[in-house]
């Protein structure tokens, strides 16, 4: 049977198979298989050829029994409402698993953002937030970036929506520029707190990230920063890196300033070039043997059609849904050890609760204190992970890390939709 490989029936597939090993209230089941709201909206875009060209749009609420939802914007071509729902989810159980005062929420826009310019990216944003008006807000529902989005279209979606309220509040947004009250350490957040899972994990796997191989699909907000902080914090080498054109894998190990001018002049990693450096393609790049993977670019990239080849002792899923269900099985029969999304790259949603921390308190941090908490919660989430997964072992069944932390999840925000009297 060819697997299913819609992103919101595997987000359910998950919550299925967790609410049965932990016994979940068949009310709460219900009640977390299904987003809260859904919204769509067309926005209208005059193109700069003069043309008006119009352009869908989705804002999912999925939860918010803990806090405000919370969630990024994504503008992708093959957008659709199936995968914002999906990440809407997968957002309220990186909130929960966390521990910080935030539901799940997702935005996404269909659209080619290689295909227009600055004036037009920038008419698409403030369209968008236009059309979500006051239902995004700080104690509402807070976006953030996330695939080809980034800290200017923060700001111009925070600027629209302090035009409607005509209030300054600057809490309605994260990830936005330094200059806006952003916080200095949102940008590498996501790839710092998969830095910190990294280093818990080669701990309790014996292995040493300073001379371990690492492979990182993708070089966008979470990828780039994932290469250089690897080799930043732990000088580690990282053999193989791809963006959306393909894959580049030297043996020797990459050089950044190489990878920038590559991208830089030729749009593309590929374009490397070293003695060793060989073109793949990303499907190749997941199948190297390495002693880390990283995947940080989409989801449904590991399947069950190639989880067998996957040659990896640790697998950091730093992409959102990266890894089917399918595959999950395989990898965990495997003995990989197979890192969860919502928790390796709960970084980013952490440091943007410091930022709208700072932003309603007015009052604001340095950037060391900013990556301590960083590592004190993300490192927490890790511990809570392994101890529920041996708890359940100790009852005498196994489960892998992405259902012991579904569990914990779960089961803190039934307990908030408990308290509110919703079941
Ligand atoms: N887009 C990031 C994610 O998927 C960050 C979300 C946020 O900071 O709200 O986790």
């Amino acid at each position: 049977m060819v697997e299913e490989l819609n992103p919101f029936k595997i987000a359910q597939e998950q919550l299925d198979s967790a609410a049965q090993i932990m016994d979940l209230d068949k009310q709460a089941h219900a009640i977390l298989r299904e987003p809260k709201r859904v919204l769509t909206v067309n926005i209208p875009v005059r193109m700069s050829s003069g043309e008006t060209e119009v352009f869908t749009g989705f804002r999912v609420r999925y939860n918010d029994a803990r806090g405000p939802a919370k969630g990024g914007i994504r503008f992708h071509p093959q957008e659709n409402v199936d995968t914002v729902k999906a990440l809407s989810a997968w957002m309220t159980w990186k909130c929960s698993l966390a521990d910080i005062p935030f539901g799940g929420g997702k935005g996404g826009v269909i659209c080619d953002t290689k295909k227009m310019d600055n004036r037009e990216l920038e008419a698409l944003s403030r369209g968008y937030a236009r059309a979500l008006g006051t239902d995004i807000g700080p104690e509402v529902d807070i976006p953030a970036p996330d695939v080809y989005t980034n800290p200017q279209i923060m700001a111009w979606i925070l600027d629209e929506y302090m035009n409607i309220t005509r209030k300054s509040q600057f809490g309605t947004i994260t990830g936005k520029p330094v200059d806006l009250w952003g916080s200095e350490g949102r940008m590498d957040s996501t790839a710092m707190g998969g830095i910190f899972v990294m280093r818990e994990a080669a701990k309790m796997l014996k292995l040493d990230p300073s001379t371990s191989t690492i492979a990182v699909q993708g070089f966008g907000n979470a990828g780039k920063f994932a290469y250089t902080l690897s080799k930043k914090i732990f000088g580690a080498k990282v053999v193989a890196i791809s963006d959306s054109e393909g894959a580049i894998y030297d043996p020797d190990g990459l050089e950044l300033e190489k990878l920038e001018a590559a991208k830089a002049n030729h749009g593309t990693v590929q374009a490397y070039e070293s003695k060793n450096a060989q073109k793949l393609t990303n499907k190749q790049l997941l199948e190297l043997k390495v002693d880390i993977l990283i995947p940080s670019a989409i989801e449904n990239q590991i399947r069950g059609d190639n989880a067998d080849k996957i040659n990896t002792k640790l697998l950091l899923e730093l992409a959102n849904g990266p890894v089917t269900p399918e595959a999950t099985d395989i990898l965990f029969q495997k003995g990989v050890l197979d890192l969860p999304d919502f928790l390796v790259n709960s970084g980013g949603v952490i440091g943007s609760y410091f930022e709208w921390t700072q932003n309603i308190t007015g009052y604001y941090w340095d950037t060391d204190r900013f990556y301590a908490e960083l590592d004190k919660k993300i490192t927490k989430s890790f511990y809570d992970t392994i101890a529920m997964q041996k708890t359940y072992a100790d009852k005498g069944k196994k489960i892998n890390t992405r259902m012991a932390a579904y569990i914990i999840a779960v089961d803190r925000v039934a307990r908030a939709m408990k308290a509110r009297g919703w079941y």
